[in-house]
């Protein structure tokens, strides 16, 4: 694989990487805010059950406080009149034993008579329509001139002998609801309050400002059933963001860990890749032996002066041509992997096998101990190729130069311990081949007769 390719192939892997380095990143980062979501929507969900709570709870201190009042009109329906002297004790005495700041007893023509025995005409105000009819309820919201503080009007009819005589009314303070609507929700720092359709606030919750409008996405409403009444449960953004601060933490911490995690993965994968990448380049596919350009840079790398007795052997396959055209270029393929194979069970501990091309091969060792044992080993090769068994009775040789490198001193390039590897092995096929010659004793040739 040539240098452009190879550069190509690990920058499209480096850029691959990135990519997935990048997705996992938004992966986590979608995951740090899908945990957010869910904690809003989990205050959200609080918020409703509270605010549901809350609802419910004045509904039903109202209604109690309604169904007190029928109790007290069942103790008015002995009076034929509801403003005799009689009546008029009765409403006193009970006045001081209630919720209510002030009762009335009001006959159906309008008159109004005060537990402070303060007479008006409440004529003008209208009755509910549902007291005519006999049937008790919430009547109206007043707000006093002075402090703009609400009370609620509830009222009951009386009755005598079956018809409606009159109602009992009483008027009680909206911060009767201060009880429920003070209730410690959500760690107890939410704003509750009730208000009109009209967002004019009745009563809310001590501490609390303007609660008519939160200013939080965090809020809830809802209507009470009663008159046009709605309860509000907020709260503050900054509440909210305080409380998951902690899990922000938490989740952005283990995305990053997470990031760092697959990014330390994704270095290693590159690098092995990369190491991949220039172990092919360096490699031959047919053999998987090196390739020329590999052992070019094993043998320059000893430098100007080499090491002494080192050894380049090359080696070429006799007649291959005939290989291929007899019995095709597949088998010829085969040839080439079977002597490849040879090599590494032979000179294993060789420091480079390689193919330099063709059917020509090369053997690198650099510190050889015995000149006379490597010879030897050189012609067991040469040997055993000859004798690996292959297709019909095709014979297999090779002729094998050799050159010793002679140590420092010498001008020791790739090129010149080549050029002489090669005479060496010229030598050997122009003797006939399969046969083992070193460089500068073309006459002493090794060859088994
Ligand atoms: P000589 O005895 O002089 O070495 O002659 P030879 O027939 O072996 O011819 P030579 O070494 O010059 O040519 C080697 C041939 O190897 C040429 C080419 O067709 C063939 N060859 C090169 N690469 C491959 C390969 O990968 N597979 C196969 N099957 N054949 C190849
Ligand atoms: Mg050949």
């Amino acid at each position: 694989m040539r240098a452009g390719q190879r550069g190509r192939k690990i920058k499209a892997a480096g850029i691959w990487n990135f990519i997935l380095i990048m997705v996992l990143l938004f992966a986590s980062m979608g995951v740090t805010f899908l945990l957010f979501q869910r904690t809003s929507g989990q205050y959200q969900a609080r918020l409703e059950e509270s605010g549901d709570e809350l609802a419910e709870s004045v509904r039903s201190i109202m209604y109690t406080q309604v169904e007190y009042l029928e109790g007290l009109a069942e103790c008015f329906s002995i009076y034929e009149d509801i403003h005799s002297r009689e009546a008029l004790d009765t409403l006193v005495r009970i006045d001081k034993k209630n919720r209510f700041t002030r009762m009335w007893l009001i006959k159906m023509d309008g008159r109004a008579i005060s537990s402070e025995r303060s007479v008006s005409d409440a004529g003008e105000r209208g009755y509910p329509e549902q007291a005519a009819r006999g049937e008790s309820g919430i009547w109206e919201v007043q707000t006093d001139r002075v402090t703009g503080r609400h009370s609620v009007v509830l009222f009951a009819p009386t009755s005598y002998e079956g018809r409606v005589t009159g109602i009992v009314a009483g008027i009680l303070k909206m911060d009767a609801l201060l009880d429920v609507i003070n209730v410690r929700s959500l760690g107890g720092k939410s704003c509750r309050a009730v208000f009109t359709d009209d967002r004019e606030v009745l009563v809310s919750s001590t501490g609390c400002a303007d609660v008519s409008v939160p200013d939080s996405r965090y809020s809830y409403s809802a209507a009470v059933g009663i008159l046009d009444w709605n309860i509000m449960v907020s709260l503050p953004e900054n509440v909210i963001m305080e409380e998951i601060r902690a899990d922000l933490f938490l989740a952005v911490g283990m995305g990053l860990v997470y990031v760092l995690l697959c990014g330390g993965i994704m270095v290693n994968v590159f690098r092995d890749r990369s190491r991949l990448l220039s172990l092919k380049a360096s490699q031959d596919s047919l053999t998987q032996l090196a390739n020329r350009g590999a052992i070019e840079q094993i043998v320059g790398d000893m430098g100007e002066g080499g090491e002494y007795h080192a050894v380049l052997a090359i080696f070429d396959i006799d007649k291959f041509k005939q290989v291929n055209d007899t019995m095709g270029h597949s088998v010829g393929d085969i040839l080439l992997k079977a002597v490849a194979e040879l090599m590494r069970r032979e000179f294993g501990d060789a420091d480079c096998l390689c193919r330099m091309g063709g059917d020509e091969f090369g053997i690198f060792i650099r510190q050889v101990k015995d000149r006379e044992i490597l010879l030897q080993r050189m012609d067991g090769l040469r040997n055993k190729v000859g004798r690996l068994s292959l297709a019909g009775s095709l014979k297999c040789t090779v002729s094998i130069g050799l050159v010793f490198v002679a140590g420092s001193g010498e001008l020791n390039t790739f090129d010149t311990i080549y050029q002489r590897a090669d005479k060496a092995m010229y030598s050997s096929k122009k003797a006939g081949g399969n046969r083992v010659t070193v460089y500068g004793a073309e006459k002493e040739s090794l060859r088994e007769e």
